[in-house]
């Protein structure tokens, strides 16, 4: 048969895919490379799935998962013109490229910055996947050393930052960094920037603030959150947009109709109806997370503070990339980014204190062994 590699565009044959984390077949795995939630859901959700499978998955789900933006809009104290639903926030991610920037050819050079998709690094590696699947420009600006977000001022200064860039994603708190930016910073960047500015908080219930209040305060703003990390539910794909009407009507145009699937409107309803539940595991996870970074610490680990529901650490004695390989050898996947801003460091997910325990413990060991 003949190669259909010429029926391709080449724009998607030289893209760089998103790489997910491993999801491992092998049983026994400690696995904390991926920042999903180590506590199942409410039983009350569970038990809401299961009652939901019957004859009705011949039909089609409500297409604008009215209830669920409804109840969502009475938790954050909008309306539900406010709210779109995704599968999954990735989605809605996808969709912001899409309605906001313009494919690169489509402007001359004069008009860069409407196919600018901008983003800080290290953030989030799915946005610039995102911006070349589109055909947009990318623009990475460095985060400081220390991962904090530059000033105002030095961002005017240094130049390369875009305040006309037509989108630009905020991780906040950030990932891989784990680092939380002030609701002050963020203020003071959405207040100077132009562009449709979404601030991606996937991990904001594991932090001390969120910035949802700029989402109402600002029309360029849309504040992004998910079911899946903190809500143990990402394998049902649920995330959601708060912002102006007239941008969330922009995204609702390009949405697939039935955009989120029925047994996700039910498990992130009922998610809704059982807080409690998943403030506890907020607390425990917090709670775990300060006692690994301590112990990390005490092994020669350099742990950078953490809001969110996984550190990032630069490890001792080894490269990072041969403590991924040890530490898989002891059954405990964690993730490494091989980018040179985080090359030394190990990303590792918060699981239970009895995870957190097992790869002190690795790590001890593996210390020992490589110190002789
Ligand atoms: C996990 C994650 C998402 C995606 O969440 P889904 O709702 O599962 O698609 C978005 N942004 C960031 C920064 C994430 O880490």
């Amino acid at each position: 048969m003949k190669n259909p590699q010429g029926l391709i565009r080449p724009l998607v044959r030289a893209l760089h895919p998103y790489i997910p984390g491993e999801q491992p077949k092998i049983k026994g795995l400690i696995k904390l490379n991926t920042n999903e939630n180590p506590y199942p859901p409410s039983p009350k959700v569970l038990a809401s799935i299961k009652a939901a499978v019957d004859a009705r998955l011949r039909l089609y789900p409500n297409p604008t998962a009215q209830a669920l933006r409804e109840r969502l809009a009475g938790l954050h104290g909008v309306s539900p013109g406010n709210i779109i639903l995704g599968n999954g926030s990735d989605e809605l991610l996808a969709l912001a490229v899409r309605a906001f920037a313009e494919p690169g050819a489509a402007v001359g050079r004069s008009q860069r910055h409407k196919a600018t998709v901008q983003f800080f690094h290290p953030s989030y590696s799915l946005y610039p996947v995102l911006a070349e699947t589109h055909g947009a420009t990318t623009n990475a600006v460095p985060l400081l050393a220390d991962f904090d977000l530059p000033a105002i001022p030095d961002l005017k200064r240094g130049r390369r930052w875009d305040f006309r860039a037509a989108l630009t994603f905020v991780t906040t708190p950030n990932a891989p960094s784990g680092h939380g930016y002030r609701l002050a910073q963020l203020d003071a960047l959405c207040r100077a920037q132009k562009g449709v500015l979404v601030l991606d908080e996937a991990y904001v219930d594991f932090a001390g603030e969120n910035a949802m209040a700029l989402a109402l305060k600002y029309p360029h703003v849309l504040v992004a959150r998910t079911f899946s990390k903190s809500y143990s539910l990402c394998f049902q794909r649920v995330g959601y947009f708060v912002g102006h009407p007239a941008l969330i009507a922009a995204l609702d145009k390009i949405r697939d109709s039935y955009n989120v699937n029925g047994l996700g409107q039910v498990a992130a309803l009922a998610t809704l109806d059982d807080l409690s539940h998943y403030r506890a595991n907020f607390r425990k996870i917090i709670a775990t997370r300060e006692k690994l970074s301590l112990d990390l610490a005490e092994l020669g680990f350099q742990v950078l503070p953490s809001q969110t529901n996984f550190i990032l650490a630069r490890p001792p004695v080894l490269p990072a990339e041969d403590w991924l390989q040890r530490l898989r050898d002891r059954r405990i996947l964690v993730r490494w980014f091989s980018h040179p801003s985080v090359r030394s460091y190990l990303r590792i997910t918060i699981g239970t204190p009895e995870e957190a325990t097992a790869l002190a413990r690795a790590a001890k060991a593996i210390v020992r062994l490589a110190r002789g």
